[in-house]
């Protein structure tokens, strides 16, 4: 699918999302970073435009509708198409263990990983649909897995359960990958969900263990799979991931 993309990246002034960005503007795609805040937006986007000039600042705020609205207008109006969406986007702060996850936070934590990923998603759909060959990558995590949390033997049944909140924002991430991957087949849109792994970023204070460049391996593998390549799965760099 080659040919000249455009492709929007949400969340991408800093972590896993800006060297996304850097990535597919490196293959030689338009660039749209995604940020909420102005300043940090026009940071990373002028850190970015030293590797490649075709990058640019899109403000939007995947929690605030309106924010979202505005931003589906802006593209369509500086650049009349769309063709990969990476939802990248999200949280952690105020995911507790299920026992005493508080209702007011986890809400809060929904607002940006699920309703702002939906919202973000159906917003920007008539622009993908423009699109011959469109992407839609869902970062999610394993830590959404249901199969792995019900496994006592796996690291994710003990890591998922202090990061309740998080982790079934991540579950309910990928039910939406794959009905909208099921809805959207037949317009050759791809619909699948990335797992970073465990990468050291601001989200989890630098704790993890990969570098932000191996976490968006396979966001970016994901990004510009050929029309042979999968929809309605859930992929780390290692390949599929359980449900
Ligand atoms: P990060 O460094 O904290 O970056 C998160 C990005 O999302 C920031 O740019 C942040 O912007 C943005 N963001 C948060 N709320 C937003 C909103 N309402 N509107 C727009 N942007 C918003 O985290 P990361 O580790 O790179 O995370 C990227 C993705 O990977 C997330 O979906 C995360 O769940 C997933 N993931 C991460 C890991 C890991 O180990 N790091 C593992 C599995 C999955 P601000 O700078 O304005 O806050």
């Amino acid at each position: 699918m080659m040919q000249h993309t455009t492709a929007l990246v949400t969340g991408a002034n800093k972590g896993i999302g800006r060297e996304t960005a850097r990535r597919l503007a490196a293959l030689g795609m338009t660039v749209l970073v995604g940020a909420r805040d102005r300043e940090r937006g026009e940071s990373a986007v002028a850190g970015l435009r030293a590797g490649s000039p075709d990058v640019h600042l899109v403000i939007l705020d995947v929690a605030d509708e309106a924010s979202i609205a505005r931003a589906a207008a802006d593209v369509t109006a500086r650049f009349g198409r769309l063709d990969v969406l990476v939802n990248n986007a999200a949280i952690s702060a105020g995911s507790g263990p299920p026992s005493t996850q508080s209702v007011a936070a986890m809400r809060e934590l929904f607002a940006t990983n699920v309703f702002g990923l939906v919202a973000v998603t159906q917003a920007f759909l008539p622009l993908l649909e423009r699109s011959p060959a469109a992407r839609i990558v869902n970062v999610s995590s394993s830590l959404g897995s249901l199969e792995l949390a019900a496994d006592p033997d796996d690291v994710n049944a003990r890591q998922g359960g202090p990061l309740f909140s998080y982790a079934a924002s991540k579950t309910v991430v990928n039910a939406f990958t794959v009905r909208l991957a099921n809805e959207l087949r037949a317009k050759n849109i791809k619909v699948n969900s990335a797992c970073p792994g465990y990468v050291a970023t601001d989200l989890n204070k630098h704790r993890g263990v990969r570098t932000v460049q191996q976490g968006a391996e396979i966001i970016v593998r994901l990004a510009t799979l050929a029309d042979d390549g999968p929809t309605a799965g859930f992929f780390d760099d290692a390949g599929p991931v359980r449900w």
